[in-house]
């Protein structure tokens, strides 16, 4: 699959992005600033560094038990990629979720066919009422308005355990979404997808995905905050969006410049094949 990234910023500095233990306290610290700031001053962004993420998908299982997903429906998938030209490309994990789009085609196609299902908040993420946007009709409006893919979900009732001989307490427990508790049964038949932990963000918790990554990959902020960590990854001019020509300005960035290294340096010699994304041959300079 090829995918298209445009730089947001100036010139790309090619590496990964600074991330040791004080990287999360920072990223909390930045996020508890602008939750003292008014909604619609916060911008929220999340920007992956794809070197750190090593495809393990502990985001995903973080983020189902977050928003206790029943099956089928995971708002974060981790697919492998293939970025650059033969002979010299990279084999990537690019982490996906909605990318709560500032110009959100998904929110005029679902508001077409049942008004207000869909609306863009002030701090810019995207939600869905649970309560107007029900059945395939309005989820499959949204979906072909989106142009990324895996980002919208159809809850369809099912729970993990149905068919044993019990269903199991911790599928039936109340999941906290979109500022209020909801039972298993009410967002059934409703479309699903990610709100950047829209609940844990109120609390001053970082997103699931961000907090449980054992790669330091994910980073989430304020980019409205001058000093916040993704306000200085972006004015790095490091991070890139999906598809920048669609004008749908989402607020995911990927940090894939090392690409742009593999794109510049001689073609590799047959014999001497290094692992892109491997520590082990770029620590003994295969
Ligand atoms: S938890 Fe982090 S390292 Fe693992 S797949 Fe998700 S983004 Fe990648
Ligand atoms: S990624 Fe898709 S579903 Fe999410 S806001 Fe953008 S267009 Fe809508």
């Amino acid at each position: 699959m090829a995918l298209r990234l445009a730089p947001a910023g100036a010139q790309a500095k090619v590496g990964s992005v600074p991330a040791g233990a004080g990287t999360t306290v920072r990223m909390v610290a930045d996020l508890q600033r602008a939750l003292g700031r008014p909604s619609g001053n916060r911008r929220w962004v999340m920007v992956i560094d794809t070197r750190r993420c090593i495809g393990c998908s502990a985001c995903n299982v973080a983020c189902v038990a977050e928003n206790n997903l029943p099956p089928g429906v995971t708002y974060r998938t981790v697919r492998e990629v293939e970025l650059g030209e033969y002979p010299k490309v990279a084999r990537v994990f690019m982490p996906t979720n909605c990318m709560q789009c500032d110009k959100a085609p998904c929110v005029e196609a679902a508001n077409a066919v049942i008004p207000g299902a869909m609306k863009k908040r002030p701090d810019g993420i995207v939600e869905i009422d649970y309560a107007k946007m029900r059945g395939r009709k309005v989820f499959e409006a949204a979906t072909r308005a989106c142009p990324y893919g895996a980002a919208l979900y159809y809850d369809d009732g099912k729970n993990h355990t149905d068919g044993t001989p019990a269903l199991q307490p911790y599928e039936k427990r109340a999941a906290c979404e979109y500022g209020r508790s909801w039972t298993r049964e009410e967002p059934a038949g409703a479309t699903r997808k990610c709100h950047f932990c829209a609940q844990r963000l109120d609390a001053g918790l970082l997103p699931a995905c961000v907090s449980t990554c054992p790669g330091l990959a994910m980073h989430f902020g304020d980019a409205a905050a001058p000093k916040s960590l993704v306000t200085e990854i972006l004015a790095a001019g490091r991070a890139r969006r999906r598809e920048p020509e669609l004008g749908t300005e989402p607020r995911v960035y990927y940090v894939n410049d090392w690409v742009d290294e593999i794109q510049a340096a001689p073609a590799p010699a047959s014999t001497n094949r290094r692992h892109v994304n491997c520590s082990t041959c770029h620590s003994f300079g295969r």
